[in-house]
């Protein structure tokens, strides 16, 4: 588009960014706060096409540094719905993937934006113009939306303000789907938005297992599908049930044979061996096999420092993602954590050993109360001798044999 100083279109999609190259970064490991929030507004509510940067711009953020960001996009219009929030928030990400040498990678809290060198050579020195692409893609693409605003806070002091907020938020969308269970539809959803990165990947969004993401659930998905049916979410029939403990569904694998061009043939929705989901780029988190103690660990996207295995999340990362099935390292939504069917093929929850302190903190309710001291986290072992050691001395309930694997 010539009015921008950057093109933009699906082939810039998969584009990555090294480090040697980045002009600035937004989010990632490194800053502590960040994240993306759609809020659903009254036509009155939003002053249309309204861009606002608050904190530092990029070109005021000297070379390579990391900071802080809050993208906060308000839409409004008669037919929007409540639950196409998370809809519009997703594609953020997508749109953002669009801007040649503009890099978007997770969701929601997670946020890790890069901007390489040569588009800000070419003249993309302003969020205000990211703000100007995304309203232009936003309107174009949905023409459901009849107002938009976009405000960038980079503002690190505000940005901490408002982040409680947006988890508030997030954790209300999570909520909704927790009451239902994968025999309670009829229908899954699947979503293809990530095949840029990880081309035979397709994530399958059902009541029991949230998107890899972490940022669709069922319903978002239900939403997705009804807002824009040609759009990278789609219906899946759940057709017959295959086996009940794994989550096989004659369905999934039709759909997994024709999305990923025969790549991937049968998919196992509860068990990270034989068939497991395959993972793109963006999952919120790792569960990782440690042969050692045959059990599970879990990592996530923030986590610092290395994870009992003795590699980093973005070394394992590198290891699980790509769209492939890779026995014993499954890219999950945390929310998966709460599922019932949580690798229930594998042992669930019971065979979980390792994750990092605050990961046990968030999702505690979650946790059976008799296995919650039994996990061990980074402040209890650094290596799996420890963890052998720990885990034999607290009694946990796989290294006493107390936990049942369903045939
Ligand atoms: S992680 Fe899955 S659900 Fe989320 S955007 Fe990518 S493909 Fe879609």
């Amino acid at each position: 588009m010539s009015e921008f100083h950057v093109d933009m279109g699906p082939q810039y999609e998969g584009e990555a960014i090294r480090r040697e190259n980045v002009q600035v970064e937004f989010g990632g490991p490194k800053i502590p706060h960040k994240f993306e929030l759609v809020t659903l507004k009254g036509l009155d509510e939003v002053e249309h096409e309204k861009i606002e940067v608050i904190g530092p711009d990029i070109k005021d953020i000297e070379e390579g540094a990391s900071s802080p960001l809050a993208i906060l996009i308000d839409v409004a219009g008669e037919e929007l719905e409540k639950d196409m929030e998370p809809v519009f928030e997703r594609r953020i990400h997508m749109y953002s993937n669009y801007i040649e040498g503009f890099w978007h990678v997770a969701q929601r809290d997670d946020i890790w934006i890069r901007l390489d060198k040569a588009a800000f050579k070419k003249g993309l020195n302003s969020l205000r113009e990211i703000g100007e692409i995304l309203i232009f893609l936003f309107t174009s693409e949905l023409d459901i939306i009849e107002k938009i605003s976009v405000t960038f806070i980079t503002d690190g002091e505000k940005v901490k303000e408002l982040l409680p907020n947006a988890l508030t938020v997030y954790e209300a969308r999570d909520a909704r789907a927790r009451d239902l269970g994968d025999e309670d539809v009829d229908e899954f959803y699947g979503c293809i938005l990530c095949q840029a990165f990880a081309p035979t990947h397709i994530c399958f969004i059902t009541p029991d297992r949230m998107a890899n993401c972490g940022a669709i659930s069922w319903f978002d998905g239900r939403a997705a599908y009804k807002l824009d049916p040609e759009g990278p979410v789609f219906a899946v029939p759940k057709g017959e049930l295959l086996d009940a403990a794994r989550g096989e569904y004659a369905g999934v694998n039709a759909v997994a044979q024709e999305k990923s061009l025969g790549s991937v043939e049968e998919v196992y929705l509860y068990s990270s061996f034989g068939r497991p989901h395959t993972s793109c780029g963006c999952f919120q988190s790792i569960c990782f096999y440690i042969p050692e103690v045959d059990a599970f660990g879990i990592v996530y996207r923030d986590f610092i420092g290395e994870s009992v295995i003795g590699l980093p999340f973005s070394k394992m990362a590198g290891e699980t993602s790509g769209g492939r099935q890779v026995e014993g390292s499954c890219g999950m939504g945390l929310e998966y954590l709460r599922s019932p069917k949580f690798f229930q093929a594998d042992g669930g929850l019971r065979r979980v050993v390792w994750m990092p302190k605050d990961i046990k903190e968030r999702y505690k309710d979650a946790i059976p109360e008799d296995l919650l001291d039994k996990i061990a986290t980074e402040e209890d072992v650094k290596n799996t001798d420890e963890l052998t050691e720990f885990l034999e001395r607290v009694g946990h309930p796989w290294v006493k044999g107390e936990v049942e694997i369903p045939d």
